[in-house]
Formats: C-alpha cells, structure tokens, sequence
C-alpha cells in the first residue's frame, strides 16, 4: 500500500476504491509540493478533477 501511495519524492494521483459498496479514496501529491486526500466518492472526484487542472501534467501546460 505504502508503494502505491504518492510522497513528494515520487509525486503523482493515487485514488483506490476497495469495492463497489466502499467509499473510495484518492490523495494527491504534486511536485509543486502541494498534497490533498479526500475519501468519499465525490471528494475524490473533486480531488482528482483539481489536481489535474491546477497540477500534475497542469504545470507543464502553463509553463510553470
Ligand atoms: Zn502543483
């Protein structure tokens, strides 16, 4: 688990959603050195939605 699970030393959107009936879980850690976790499905949808417009492959798009 602790491999899937983004640092700042190896940035990225991990999300998980254990079964169907589980709430899923996302958390993100962009190598801008911003972090978030969010649990629930839309959260998660939010979370991962807001990391790829403002971060990721984001700072690339805007030059940052
Ligand atoms: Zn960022």
């Amino acid at each position: 688990m602790a491999d899937l699970t983004p640092t700042t030393d190896r940035p990225g959107l991990h999300v998980s959603k254990p079964s169907p009936n589980a709430p899923a879980t996302g958390s993100a850690v962009c190598h801008c050195g911003a972090s978030a976790t969010a649990t629930g499905d839309s959260q998660v949808r939010a979370l991962v939605e807001g990391y790829t417009a403002n971060h990721g492959a984001a700072h690339n798009r805007t030059g940052r």
